[in-house]
């Protein structure tokens, strides 16, 4: 199972991190439930002391998501949330990032209710819009934190350039690839510094952990991640590396049906009369449709649309059978929410108006169900709107 470098996507999912255990042969890399490490002498180990610093189920998830990235190396945390923190313990009191407007609102959270406390300052600006973006760096700017596509409203910034625009001003560019996945868009290969994932959606894929990894394209950035993680200790578990582990070997197809799905979905609401305005790259009428189409292959599985009001979101979230009124998104089975009272709630109104998360804007995570089914479920619903 040795893996050359011209091993493709899939077979990089598949295999890459892993080896058959060399005490049994098991094909799957065992979860590795320990604390500590017994030495065989005074300074005299296998190369693991304590499993906060190191654990060998998490090291196989790293190189793998890291190969999936295209990456050098990754360091995986407890959750999304905690690989952002990972990203911000890059700078220093004084330091400014800029970052996407519409980021998910618990990055927006974070940066405003905690991070500002510690003298790093924040600028929200769309990043599709690359002079807007230029103009809101500062000399003290070291991140451009990019989101693309966004969450909701699926706005998209151009990669590569955003990638030129933040190195000449010496920034790194960073950008939570959470809602494309890997095998959407690898913002490494246009010119990122670091990409980061909330594992808990698409890498995971199974609606079954919660977790996070920063994979890093420098050996620089990947020491100080790898002492960040031990110093900071936000680990992710044996077993939530092993279920990772597990989504990842599917991750290839899962998404070529999620992209088949979102697709889909988005063209039977586009078509649908009490259906306002639907927000998916694929669609010709995106604003970005010929930039999905450079850096994205296929246009993954998420889609917002509008209906108008909050009373017509409603109806519709009260009346769906099939799709899950839930937050998240990314597993195998479709869910539904309402951004502006669920995901995005801790945004205040005037930024949500800005954004564009208005009171009638639904959510969809589409799955990998059968589409006609989906369809079938929003038909019944968008009748009782
Ligand atoms: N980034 C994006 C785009 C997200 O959607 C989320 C969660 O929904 C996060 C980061 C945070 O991840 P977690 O919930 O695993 O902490």
């Amino acid at each position: 199972m040795k893996l050359t470098d011209q091993a493709r996507f899939s077979t990089r999912c598949i295999h890459a991190g892993q080896e058959p255990d060399p005490s049994t042969g098991a094909i799957i890399t065992p979860i590795f439930q320990t604390s500590t490490y017994v030495q065989d002498a005074l300074g005299v180990h296998k190369g693991f002391e304590y499993a906060r610093t190191q654990n060998p189920t998490r090291s196989a998830l790293e190189a793998n998501l890291a190969a999936i990235e295209g990456g050098k190396g990754a360091y995986a945390f407890a959750s999304g949330m905690a690989a952002i923190g990972a990203v911000a313990s890059f700078l220093e009191a004084g330091d400014h990032v800029v970052v996407t407007d519409n980021t998910y609102g618990g990055t927006f959270r974070l940066f405003e209710r905690v991070l500002r406390r510690y003298d790093l300052h924040f600028t929200y600006v769309d990043t599709g819009d690359l002079e807007a973006t230029a103009k809101a760096f500062t000399p003290a700017t070291r991140i451009l934190f990019v989101e693309t596509p966004t969450n909701p409203v699926l706005g998209l910034t151009d990669l590569a350039a955003a990638a030129s625009l933040a190195h000449e001003r010496g920034a790194k560019l960073v950008v939570d690839n959470t809602f494309a996945s890997p095998a959407v868009q690898r913002p490494i290969e246009f010119g990122a510094d670091m990409v980061l994932h909330s594992t808990t959606k698409y890498l995971n894929g199974h609606s079954d952990s919660v977790g996070g990894v920063v994979v890093a394209a420098s050996d620089a950035d990947l020491e100080w991640l790898k002492f960040y993680q031990n110093a900071a200790g936000a680990i992710l578990s044996p077993f939530d590396s092993w279920l990772i582990l597990r989504g990842t070997k599917t991750l290839a197809v899962r998404m070529t049906r999620h992209n088949e799905n979102g697709l889909a979905l988005a063209t039977y609401l586009e078509a649908h009369p009490k259906v306002k305005r639907v927000f998916y790259p694929g669609l010709a009428a995106h604003p970005q449709h010929a930039l999905a189409r450079r850096q994205m292959q296929g246009f993954g599985g998420m889609l917002s649309f509008d209906l108008g009001s909050l009373e017509a979101a409603r109806r519709l979230l009260n009346s769906v059978r099939l799709l899950a009124l839930a937050e998240s998104l990314g597993g195998v089975e479709s869910l539904i929410s309402h951004p502006a009272t669920m995901t995005h709630a801790s945004v205040p109104p005037e930024r949500r108006a800005a954004i564009g998360i208005t009171d009638g804007l639904v959510r969809i995570s589409a799955g990998i169900e059968d589409v006609e089914d989906l369809e079938a479920d929003l038909a019944q619903a968008l009748e009782r709107v």
